[in-house]
């Protein structure tokens, strides 16, 4: 593990899409601290299939048009003013992209090969085959560990963090051990909060801690409750996080099938399989309830067979490691938790209602994605509003004084773990209460089910270790969403 300083001038809570960029665009001479939960390449951004979107150099499309595909899918209620700047602001960030050294995939002719997803009315989506967010960490992590200014500690965990005159003290589970680090200022760029679900297709570093960490320091959480479901995730019944099969699989071609083998999305809408990803999930939900069954499937073995595995190697192989042939049979599939629209609320340079407190990526709410969000638009909004929180620190900072105060935590010296089998039952009430329809009838006793755990989780003295941290976060998170339902 690297040596801690016991000041930086920034710290970044998360090491994704957003967290990674915003390092990259601090002035040199601030100190950052960049911290991973677990391993850098263990976060949603890796995850990340289908591609970014952005017009750069496109013919024949406009800024104007992606924002108005962006209106569309958000149901017309985006935040004009950081919808606006998202699209204008792409092609800077996706061409500095290519600078670091981001593949992504060309055409015959040399050029890009931008691929098109539901929703969108022009071909806009860089894409590295169906691998991008991966390809796209994996640049930036190489450029971010060539800063001198910048300390990587990865294994490394945000664990309580409150405001001090100068700043921010946060405190650090590392190796079992508490250590506390003070900044003038902290970026958020925790990442998603799937892991409030049962099912879901983030990583396992998505239970919400920067979300609940902003609560506590009086940022205001906005739209928690704007939650996407993806309808094609793999359905192995055995694991929790959910393998995804892109939307572009259905956007070449394939068919889902109900338990009787039958297509059926005629019934729900006239764009069949090519709905959007909510209408389809509604579709799912609806036909299971026609049906009594809830085995649902995705085919597409009518196609080229070397065409499939050519575009699509990464979802071919993990198929196949499954027991699951992609190009000859059909594939089980079901909708899980995908995606958070809100968050903790931003500005456009992407500053909270706390001073020197910034959040980007998937834990910030900036607005651009409305109710719902377009494929392919959230690495984009990770990548051009951390650039804006690191661009306007960099401004704030030259009238910084160079003392960092220090905020003592309550120490927590209890032994005894917090009970078994909170974590599930959250869960589980979110997952039966609040998924694709949900279940208004019951949402009230959801919610008082989860305010008598938070204050199980709040009122006896836990041992602080990270099943604690997680639930809290995970509890807090689930309590907000309810919240705004009601
Ligand atoms: C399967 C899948 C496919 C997707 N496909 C696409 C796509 O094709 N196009 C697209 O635009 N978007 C896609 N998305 C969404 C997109 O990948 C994410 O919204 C985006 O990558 C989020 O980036 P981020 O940097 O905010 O979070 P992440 O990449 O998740 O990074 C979060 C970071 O925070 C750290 N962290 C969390 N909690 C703590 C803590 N307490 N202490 C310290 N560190 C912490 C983590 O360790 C991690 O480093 C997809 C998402 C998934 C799950």
């Amino acid at each position: 593990m690297v040596n801690l300083e016991q000041n930086y001038d920034v710290i970044i809570a998360g090491a994704g899409a957003a967290g990674c960029y915003a390092a990259l665009h601090l002035p040199a001479n601030l100190r950052v601290l960049l911290l991973s939960k677990r391993e850098a390449t263990l976060c949603n951004s890796a995850l990340a299939q289908g591609g970014i979107a952005g017009v750069w150099n496109s013919p024949g499309d406009n800024i104007e048009l992606h924002a108005n595909d962006t209106r569309i899918a958000g149901a017309f209620t985006n935040n004009p003013k950081t919808l606006q700047i998202l699209v204008s602001e792409a092609a800077q960030d996706i061409e500095q992209l290519v600078e670091y050294g981001v593949d992504f995939d060309k055409n015959e002719d040399g050029d890009y090969d931008r691929t098109l997803e539901g929703g969108h009315c022009r071909r806009r989506i860089f894409h590295y085959r169906d691998s991008t967010g991966a390809e796209i960490l994996r640049g930036l992590l190489a450029q971010t560990r060539n800063l001198p200014n910048v300390t990587i500690s990865e294994f490394t965990v945000m664990s309580r963090a409150m405001q001090t005159e100068t700043g921010f003290s946060v405190e650090l589970l590392r190796d079992n051990t508490f250590t506390t680090v003070d900044c003038h200022f902290l970026i958020m760029a925790t990442g998603g909060i799937g892991r409030v679900y049962e099912y879901t297709t983030n990583s396992a570093i998505a239970t919400g801690d920067g979300i609940r960490i902003a609560y506590e320091l009086g940022a205001r959480i906005k739209n928690l409750s704007l939650i996407q479901f993806h309808p094609t995730a793999f359905n192995n019944k055995h694991t929790r996080e959910c393998f995804l099969i892109s939307e572009a699989v259905r956007g070449e071609g394939a068919y889902l099938r109900n338990c009787n083998m039958e297509r059926f999305m005629q019934r729900y809408d006239d764009r069949l399989e090519l709905a959007p990803r909510d209408v389809v999930s509604h579709a799912i939900i609806l036909e299971s309830r026609r049906t009594g069954s809830n085995d649902f499937w995705i085919d597409i073995s009518h196609k080229d067979p070397e065409e499939v595995k050519a575009r699509f190697p990464k979802i071919y192989n993990k198929l196949l490691e499954q027991g699951y042939d992609l190009t000859k049979e059909p594939v089980p599939i079901y909708p899980c938790q995908h995606y958070l629209m809100g968050g903790i609320d931003v500005n456009s340079n992407a500053q909270t209602r706390v001073d020197r407190l910034y959040a980007c990526g998937e834990c910030a709410h900036t607005g651009v994605h409305g109710s719902n969000r377009l494929a392919s638009n959230s690495l984009l909004e990770a990548l051009v509003f951390s650039r804006r929180a690191a661009q306007e620190i960099a401004k704030e900072s030259e009238d910084i004084t160079p003392r960092f105060a220090r905020g003592e935590f309550k120490p927590v010296t209890a032994t005894e773990p917090i009970p078994h089998g909170i974590r599930t039952e959250l869960r589980k009430i979110l997952q039966e209460n609040y998924f694709v329809i949900p279940n208004t009838e019951n949402l009230p006793n959801a919610y008082n089910r989860i305010t008598e755990l938070i204050q199980l989780i709040a009122c006896e003295d836990w041992k602080m270790d990270l099943d604690y941290l997680e639930a809290k976060s995970q509890a807090t998170c689930a309590y907000l969403i309810l919240e705004e339902q009601l």
